[in-house]
């Protein structure tokens, strides 16, 4: 089935790729026969030679960069990454550009402040004519100054570090991609943006703006987030996230018990609810997974909040869970209905559409695909649970590929860990096809 489906890719015509698209989610895999792509050019296999002779360059500059803390709310940190990338896509004839963040705040507990200070974006453009390919990456990671899982470790061809996979490694994949195509002037003339945002671990809320405005006036988006044993995802639920923070009455838990309003009590009957939105069936999930509040064990308490996370395949699910929220929010549970002595501050942001295939993201995905088997690779297709940036400029109308950068696992966990030999494999790949893009082919 995978050699039918390799075969039937060749064809633009859109009933032939939903067919295919059937038949290859049935396999999952797809087959070494890709006749929907040209075989390699002369400067092509250039490009693939020059980048085979790249590899410890490559190793080099994510050990750099990983060692150099970026978690989202250090700043200096990430400024550090963007003067790297500043200095060297500026060597690749790029015009630099800053893009500003912003604070974001969130309602919180008193002494509980969870604003988040968001540093500043790059934005890097080479004007050209024809095809616009937009290359995405974060340069922030999960990972604090304060973390234990901070430097770069290389053990028997296996990469350890902050980064390493999610996605420090896709940002050098990116670069080492252009620079082999600057090697051989490929990228003169030719229309590219490059945008890295500081904020994607955190739902990217200042850099949304920036990427819905790059989706529209481009024609191709790619983003070199990592790959698990080598798949590429085609399809990926919507996130959202929410702040519950309820206020109720300080009073001593002995002398005067009575005259306290619990904002625990009100958020447990509140995070109940939440928690009973999960629905396994539709794929909807609800998770609280994080809360505090109190002030003592013997004070009842006065505050009480929750941070929690949502996941759904349809947009019309997150609206819907949206408008939930805010009406667990505004039911009291725990007092009279009427009763002005509980009160909640609720948040709500849906920060990642669902990714849903088009046409033109799957045409995208299979181009990749057979551009893989021309290169040996057998590339997979999966769907998942986790959302990108890509999601926002898909459902901007930007067809966007995603998970383009090297390939690993255990990304948000000290077992983060990429292969060093997936290096030259995934960078060849991504400049002929960028290539390919930029010269509409
Ligand atoms: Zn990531």
């Amino acid at each position: 089935m995978c050699l039918i489906a390799g075969f039937l890719t060749g064809f633009r015509n859109r009933l032939v790729v939903a067919a295919v698209l059937l038949v290859t989610s049935l396999c999952r895999v797809a087959g070494a026969a890709e006749p929907g792509e040209p075989p390699l050019s002369r400067q092509e296999q250039q490009v693939v030679d020059w980048l085979d002779q790249r590899e410890s360059e490559m190793v080099e500059l994510l050990e750099t960069l990983t060692n150099i803390n970026s978690g989202t709310l250090n700043k200096a940190g990430i400024d550090a990454i963007t003067g790297i990338f500043s200095r060297e896509l500026a060597g690749l004839g790029f015009s630099i550009g800053t893009l500003p963040g912003e604070v974001i705040e969130m309602p919180h507990c008193p002494g509980s402040n969870l604003s988040i200070d968001v540093a500043d974006h790059l934005l890097a453009t080479r004007a050209g004519s024809g095809t616009r390919v937009l290359l995405m990456g974060h340069m922030d990671t999960v990972f604090p100054p304060d973390s234990p899982f901070q430097e770069f470790s290389l053990d028997g061809g296996i990469m350890h570090g902050p980064g390493v996979f999610d996605m420090k490694g896709g940002l050098v994949v990116m670069l080492y991609a252009l620079k082999a195509l600057q090697e051989f002037e490929l990228l003169e003339g030719r229309a590219l943006t490059v945008l890295l945002n500081s904020d994607e671990e955190v739902g990217s809320l200042s850099s949304r703006k920036y990427l819905e405005e790059q989706a529209r006036v481009n024609d191709y988006g790619l983003v070199f987030e990592g790959s698990v044993n080598n798949n590429q995802i085609r399809q990926r639920k919507g996130l959202g996230q929410a702040r519950f923070v309820v206020h109720g009455r300080a009073s001593h838990a002995g002398a005067a018990h009575q005259e306290g309003r619990s904002a625990i009590r009100e958020l447990a009957y509140k995070i109940i609810e939440m928690e009973a939105m999960t629905d396994y069936e539709s794929g909807l999930t609800v998770n609280v997974g994080l809360m505090s509040g109190g002030e003592a064990r013997n004070t009842v308490a006065p505050c009480a909040e929750a941070y929690v996370d949502l996941r759904y395949p349809l947009p019309g699910q997150g609206i819907a869970a949206r408008q939930q929220f805010e009406s667990i929010a505004s039911t009291l549970y725990s007092v009279p209905a009427d009763s002005e002595e509980v009160t909640t501050d609720v948040w709500v942001n849906l920060h990642r559409p669902p990714k849903i295939p088009t046409p033109e993201s799957d045409q995208l995905l299979y181009r990749t695909v057979a551009i893989g088997a021309l290169l040996g690779e057998q590339i997979g297709i999966a769907d998942s649970g986790g959302g990108t940036d890509g999601s926002l400029t898909q459902a901007a109308g930007l067809p966007t590929l995603d998970s383009l950068g090297l390939i690993g696992d255990g990304g948000h966990s000290p077992r983060e860990q990429a292969d060093v030999d997936s290096f030259v494999q995934v960078t060849g790949r991504a400049a002929i096809l960028i290539h390919r893009l930029l010269e509409d082919r």
